[in-house]
């Protein structure tokens, strides 16, 4: 039996990106250490209190079907925070519960795209964006953010592709880049979206890891909360990745056709997952700071270990829990040089080409073991590094 074009034609051609992870992954199933540092897991689990409370909540009877859009409680709590954190006015109505941010990606598009619709992306993107796009009937369209420009992206060079386009998906702090748009490129964004009348999806999951400054959600610029969709996630900010709850936030209208959606689709979330999520989300900033706090360390720790050569450039970090490094000086790809790496040194990194075109040459590197491990692989790259620029070692 055939399998629909809509499926088979979700990844597009060639290759997923993700060859290197599973090479790693398979090493690691044979015994050999490898140090990891691939994708975006918090080598901590999720924390013991908000496991009691999903405990307590399942035991206390919160295992049936729950409210769709997500239950009063959350929506509110999510709303409260949102208010508080961006300034504009939330209510419950505007939040939809989602079965995490991936499952928010899609549905924003599916509420903003028709079949054939031109969803405008940024390259470097998260790996799932194009397929996400395909996936809800649309065609991507990525616009590029240049290494040179520290991949903030300009906002003519999205006006320049607008033209038939609905949407504009963008994610800051950005994985993989690491790098958080700027106030003038989020107001030249916004600039763009209000004269191109187009809807924003934007992707906020790492809000909560900002290493400078605070984070700036473009909903709260003029004009924007009518035309912006805001992706949320418990899974970075909480250390909740296997819980699969995030949410979107974005006007009543939009929000009701999307619960409408989830009702034809995921049918919500658990209840003692949402009420998990609740207990997490009263907490305050406290926990968030505490779960972004090593993350916060170890760029620490990479920004005294670069600091003095020029073989590997950070692109500056300035938030989620990504290094993105430029190797061109040691003449590899960024594929090239992963590889070497894994096989030489047993330290597994992503290479930028596998998220775009525009990262080649990169290397994303995830903060995501501890400190002195993290210290160790990163001064074993750098070395590599060296050894690649100033003689064959390849
Ligand atoms: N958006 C970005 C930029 C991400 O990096 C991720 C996960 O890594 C997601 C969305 C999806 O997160 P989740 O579905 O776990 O909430």
């Amino acid at each position: 039996m055939q399998i629909s074009k809509r499926l088979t034609g979700l990844t597009g051609g060639g290759s997923d990106g993700w060859g290197l992870f599973a090479k790693a992954r398979a090493m690691v199933a044979r015994g050999e250490a490898v140090t990891e540092l691939t994708i975006g897991e918090h080598d901590i689990g999720t924390d013991p209190e908000i496991l009691a409370a999903m405990d307590a909540s399942a035991r206390g009877g919160h295992t049936g079907y729950a409210a769709v859009p997500g239950t009063p409680a959350l929506r509110a709590e999510i709303a409260r925070r949102v208010a508080a954190r961006t300034g504009v006015p939330t209510g419950p109505e505007n939040v939809l519960v989602t079965p995490g941010g991936q499952a928010a990606l899609f549905a924003a598009h599916m509420a903003t795209c028709a079949p054939g619709d031109r969803a405008l992306f940024i390259d470097p993107y998260y790996a799932t964006y194009p397929g996400t796009l395909r996936g809800a009937g649309a065609e991507p369209v990525a616009v590029p953010a240049r290494s040179r420009d520290q991949f903030q992206p300009r906002p003519a060079e999205i006006d320049a592709r607008a033209e038939g386009a609905r949407s504009l998906l963008i994610n800051t702090p950005n994985n993989p880049t690491g790098v958080v748009y700027s106030p003038e490129t989020l107001a030249g964004i916004a600039e763009v979206c209000r004269a191109r009348d187009l809807w924003l999806v934007s992707d906020e999951v790492y809000d909560t890891q900002v290493w400078e400054g605070r984070h700036l959600s473009p909903r709260s610029l003029p004009g924007m909360a009518e035309r912006t969709l805001v992706i949320g996630s418990m899974s970075k900010s909480h250390a909740m990745t296997g819980s699969r709850i995030g949410w979107i936030v974005g006007p009543p209208d939009a929000i009701s056709h999307l619960a409408n959606l989830a009702t034809h689709t995921t049918y919500g979330v658990p209840g003692f997952i949402q009420d998990a999520a609740l207990h997490a989300l009263r907490q305050g900033t406290r926990l968030e700071e505490a779960i972004a706090a090593p993350f916060r360390r170890r760029r620490e720790i990479a920004l005294g270990l670069l600091a003095g050569q020029d073989i590997v450039r950070l692109i500056p970090a300035g938030g989620a829990m990504y290094l993105m490094l430029d190797i061109r000086a040691t003449g590899l790809s960024g594929e090239a040089f992963a590889e070497a790496l894994l096989e030489r040194h047993r330290i597994a990194v992503m290479p930028g080409e596998s998220f775009g075109t525009c990262a080649a040459g990169h290397l994303r590197v995830a903060m995501t073991v501890e400190d002195a491990a993290f210290a160790e692989a990163l001064s074993t790259l750098m070395e590599f590094a060296r050894e690649c620029a100033t003689c064959d070692a390849i």
